[in-house]
């Protein structure tokens, strides 16, 4: 099944979307502007903001003038809230129609997303589990039911226009949860590993989970959670989508060094990195420290470099030695290497 997020299409074969999330008061429009903009600068493609109250609600409608992606709202029981921000011109709302409270309050919340077509993502999370699911199964049975069970109470309000997650911070839960999900529901699912801790720790756990499920075709749309910038969760999402092959991005490969390197490899491959961003195909740049193994070593690579001794490196392209050239001109021929020029 397919669903609209302002200009993003997810379900149905469409490309995983990458997610994050402000870190800043919704209120504080400048802020919350400022970094939405460098997320964009990275290349998210939807970004969620919380919105705990009415004032937050309408403070994305001034947001959304100045900034092209997508924004949800997250929003916590209170379905005022959601339907303010859906008319503040919010694109997607995250918000379980379980914590709302009476019936009529999921109709009308329902019933204004339809006329605005605006969809709702609903779900789960370990750290607030249904008493009656919670230690009558095993934990990731119980997320997954309370999932569904989001999703049935929006399907009785004739509300079909659902995203679905379940968020454990544990990866196995994570896998165990979604897998049960995908096999009961068409809806898209939004997968993460939520509270995945800091950057190395949320790397490996997320890139785990959400490499198994992308894997088995399952998610679409990610967010990779890391306690720390912003920006640094769509990055790793983007190297994670690449790396299965799910979107073309440059890919930087670089030697682990050894007494042999002339340079700092992670350094220059870092900056190799950062030239390459601005490159939507799609290459593979290998970074190495020497010139022991010649070409040879970076045949796999479409162009790289290798140090050759004191400031000079080599650089080669399909495996053919392309020039030498001093370290102060790496951008230089890089760019030349991409471009073909
Ligand atoms: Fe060592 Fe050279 Fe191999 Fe890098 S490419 S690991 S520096 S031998």
């Amino acid at each position: 099944m397919k669903v609209r997020i302002g200009n993003i299409v997810i379900g149905d074969g469409n490309p995983v979307a990458i997610q994050s999330m402000t870190n800043t008061d919704t209120k504080d429009v400048e802020r919350t502007t400022t970094q939405i903009k460098r997320l964009e600068s990275v290349k998210v493609d939807i970004v969620r903001v919380s919105t705990p109250d009415i004032e937050s609600a309408r403070a994305i409608k001034e947001i959304k003038k100045r900034v092209n992606v997508p924004i949800v709202a997250d929003v916590h029981f209170d379905h005022r809230i959601a339907i303010e921000a859906i008319k503040s011109g919010v694109d997607k709302v995250r918000i379980n129609p379980g914590n709302i409270g009476a019936d009529w309050k999921v109709k009308e919340l329902a019933t204004v997303a339809k006329e605005y077509e605006v969809p709702i993502r609903v779900g789960s999370n370990t750290g607030s589990l249904p008493k009656d699911l919670d230690g009558k199964m095993e934990r990731w049975e119980a997320l997954a039911e309370a999932a569904l069970r989001e999703v049935k109470i929006l399907e009785d309000a004739r509300f079909y226009n659902i995203v679905v997650a379940a968020k454990s911070s544990d990866a196995i839960e994570t896998i165990k949860a979604y897998e049960y999900i995908k096999a009961r529901i068409d809806y898209p699912l939004h997968i993460g590993v939520t509270e995945a801790g800091t950057y190395e720790s949320a790397l490996i756990k997320s890139s785990f989970a959400l490499g198994y499920l992308l894997y088995k075709g399952i998610g679409d749309t990610i967010r990779i959670s890391i306690a720390g910038d912003p920006t640094m969760e769509v990055i790793a999402a983007r190297k994670l989508l690449s790396f299965l092959g799910l979107r073309k991005e440059p890919q930087v490969i670089a030697c682990p060094t050894c007494s042999r390197a002339v340079f700092d490899v992670e350094k220059v491959a870092r900056e190799v990195e950062d030239i390459l961003f601005k490159y939507d195909k799609l290459i593979t740049f290998s970074v190495l420290g020497c010139f022991i193994n010649g070409v040879g070593e970076g045949k796999h690579a479409d162009a790289g470099i290798a140090g050759v001794t004191g400031d000079k490196m080599i650089a080669f392209k399909n495996g053919k030695i392309y020039k030498e050239f001093k370290k102060e001109e790496l951008e230089k021929v890089v760019q030349e290497l991409v471009n073909g020029e």
